[in-house]
């Protein structure tokens, strides 16, 4: 098949060309890597200012009318399901729960994708009042980021006070079967010492916890390799409070390096997307909250699936731009490379 013009407009890198790729369904790359997990982000504003993430400011605000809406995020889900063979789902942003509409975007998706995980990347704020609807509406479960347990470091490093409704967050998703929960903490120097304690408190309240290393998607670009905190200084600050045992990754795209903790069942997740990157087994696609397919968080070709979609474009012309996006995917992040630079949207912008 070959590619439908359906007026892709250049603004955001070149068309993507499908020369030399083989005629199957899924989301194959030139390096023999296929797409199973779809990562939508549906908003870019924020309840939060995180320092490795967001402006003090926030980000400029997407235009209404660029925003992908409810019905639409539901028929990306739909072709990704059915025509390109994603397995999983998960929303993100900024801030999903900013969405009025999350709840219909959930239960639209769940209607193209009745047996598909549906999961969604969180910080919880507000997460209390909504997490019942939202497993009715279809959710499965969540990932919710939580840096520390301790107020005023959480504050000084979210820039907001705002503690004490995340952890009604947790609780009211576990309350309403969003399970298993999940806390993603990012490593930062700041909140290095008090990393035992969040495990502390995370093995107390049986949820599961994944450090991750910081990546240079900050809004500020403030990262430097030299400071970053990495999976072997978290490892020994562990060690001085935790017997942990290596038993590597659960599958091989998963990118949670695991210990168990004290002998287990217990476990902690490293994601050393920086010092031990994982990106030979990537096996993930995105799309951001304007419509743009992004093969990769570091590529900043992205292609346009919006314009196509609103002019008019069907379902297999869609996935067949789709496929041809991901055939052009990069080999890996190249952080370690002389000639890198940050890409040109933060982790905020892309969805995390
Ligand atoms: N607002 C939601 C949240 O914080 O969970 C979803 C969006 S956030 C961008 C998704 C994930 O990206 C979070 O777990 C966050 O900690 C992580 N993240 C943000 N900036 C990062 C960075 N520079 N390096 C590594 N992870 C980052
Ligand atoms: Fe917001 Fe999530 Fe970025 Fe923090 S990490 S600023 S909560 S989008």
């Amino acid at each position: 098949m070959t590619l439908v013009d359906v007026g892709i407009p250049a603004v955001r890198g070149a068309r993507p060309t499908a020369a030399g790729r083989p005629e199957v369904p899924e989301l194959v790359d030139r390096f023999g890597r296929v797409a199973r997990d779809l990562r939508i982000s549906i908003t870019e504003k924020c309840s939060l200012r995180c320092t490795y993430c967001m402006p003090a400011e926030g980000l400029p605000a997407i235009p209404a009318e660029e925003l992908l809406t409810a019905e639409e995020i539901a028929r990306v889900v739909g072709i990704a399901v059915h025509l390109l063979g994603i397995h999983e789902v998960r929303f993100t942003g900024g801030e999903p729960l900013l969405r009025r509409d999350l709840e219909q975007i959930i239960s639209g998706c769940r209607e193209k994708a009745p047996d598909v995980p549906l999961s969604m990347t969180t910080n919880a704020v507000g997460l209390q009042h909504r997490a019942p609807g939202l497993a009715e509406a279809g959710l499965s479960r969540v990932n919710i980021s939580l840096d520390s347990v301790d107020r005023a470091e959480f504050a000084q490093l979210t820039r907001r006070d705002r503690l004490p409704s995340v952890l009604a967050g947790i609780r009211a998703a576990h309350g309403a079967g969003l399970t298993p929960v999940k806390i993603n903490a990012v490593l930062m120097p700041q909140t290095l010492a008090g990393a035992a304690d969040l495990l502390g408190w995370c093995l107390e309240h049986g949820h599961e916890l994944r450090f991750i290393e910081e990546m240079p998607l900050d809004a500020d670009h403030e990262w430097a390799r030299t400071n970053m905190v990495t999976a072997a200084q978290l490892l020994e600050v562990l060690s001085a409070r935790f017997t942990l045992t290596e038993v590597g990754r659960s599958d091989p795209a998963a990118p949670a390096e695991q210990w168990l903790v004290d002998g287990g069942p217990q476990r902690v997740g490293i994601i050393a997307s920086v010092t031990r990157s994982f990106c030979g087994d990537c096996d993930r696609t995105r799309l951001t909250a304007d419509g743009m397919i992004r093969s990769c968080l570091f590529s900043d070709r992205e292609f346009d699936l919006r314009t196509p979609m609103r002019n008019g474009a069907d379902d297999a012309e869609l996935a067949q731009l789709w496929r041809a996006a991901m055939w052009n995917k990069w080999a890996g992040h190249g952080i370690d490379a002389a000639d890198f630079a940050p890409p040109e949207r933060s982790m905020g912008a892309i969805g995390g």
